[in-house]
């Protein structure tokens, strides 16, 4: 080999493992990058002042996501500039149960969530805002609020089929909190691929008798709501996901945390579990996260 070539042979090979190098760091970077979450709270007939810590810190914790945190002002306070970013998020965590916001913020959150923006409702962001017609498909299925037959059908598991049931009543109830058994009704989905057929929950509510336009969702487990507990004597949808625009929701009834000074419902790793793989599949569409070895089982 003549000595320029040899020169420029090296030269190439500089070249090549230079721009390799950089492209390997930016992959590495890429894949360290945290997923950007948004808690929304500062009203709710629930204690939000205990709820959004623990979720914060279960977000937080993963390693998974860098989290930022909305407070509104409080009820009957003046929401005229409420105006969260969530252009800025890949996920946004309804915590948020209280006073309507304001039309430019309602426009903001429909935009990205049309435009593939991820949702998690968690447990009574799904009584809020009964007459905001978008938001209740974005949530699928809601309760309380006066809720009745115009807002849609029940839905429920009877046979092992689902079941839209128009007939007239309330929308949301929920018999005395306890321990149930959630049952998969869909083993493919990201979110809980790899979860037990059927798992024991801690103490919680279990929502029943919700209603809602329930249009591009998938349940992806349910409970029974024994008549014993004031309960339904069906099979009610506890965990779904729901399509809205590109936007991914992910819709967890679980997670009751009221004014007592312990939260049991928040505590267990189900909970935990799915709120995390849920949320991380509503803001990527993935689920990365391995399924921990103390995950319950029926009891
Ligand atoms: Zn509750």
């Amino acid at each position: 080999m003549k000595t320029q070539t040899r020169i420029r042979t090296y030269l190439v090979f500089f070249l090549v493992m230079m721009v390799m190098t950089t492209l390997f760091n930016f992959t590495t970077i890429q894949a360290k990058e945290p997923i950007k979450v948004l808690i929304v709270t500062g009203q709710n007939n629930h204690n939000w002042q205990d709820s959004y810590l623990i979720l914060h810190k279960y977000l937080s914790e993963s390693g998974l996501f860098a989290v930022d945190l909305a407070i509104s002002p409080e009820a009957g306070g003046n929401m005229s500039a409420f105006r969260p970013n969530f252009a800025n998020y890949q996920a946004i965590v309804l915590d948020y149960n209280g006073d309507s916001w304001p039309d430019a913020t309602n426009n903001d959150f429909l935009d990205y969530v049309k435009k593939g923006g991820g949702v998690v409702v968690y447990h009574a962001a799904d009584n809020a805002f009964r007459k905001w017609k978008e938001y209740n498909e974005i949530i699928g299925l809601g309760g309380w609020e006066k809720r009745n037959e115009t807002d849609g059908p029940y839905v429920y598991f009877k046979d092992g089929k689902e079941v839209r049931d128009n007939t007239p009543g309330i929308g949301g109830s929920h018999g005395n909190q306890h321990e149930y058994v959630l049952k998969l009704r869909n083993k493919k989905h990201p979110i809980v691929k790899g979860l037990p057929d059927e798992w024991t929950h801690c103490q919680d509510e279990l929502y029943d008798r919700m209603r809602g336009p329930a249009k591009n969702m998938t349940i992806l487990a349910t409970a029974y709501s024994d008549k014993s507990t004031r309960g339904t004597g069906r099979d009610e949808p506890l965990l779904m996901v729901i399509q809205w625009g590109k936007g991914r929701i992910f819709h967890t009834m679980l997670g009751h945390v009221g004014k007592e000074a312990t939260h049991p419902a928040v505590e267990c790793t189900d909970f935990i579990v799915t709120f995390l793989r849920g949320t991380e599949w509503a803001a990527t569409g993935k689920v990365t996260q391995k399924v921990p070895s103390n995950f319950p089982t029926k009891k």
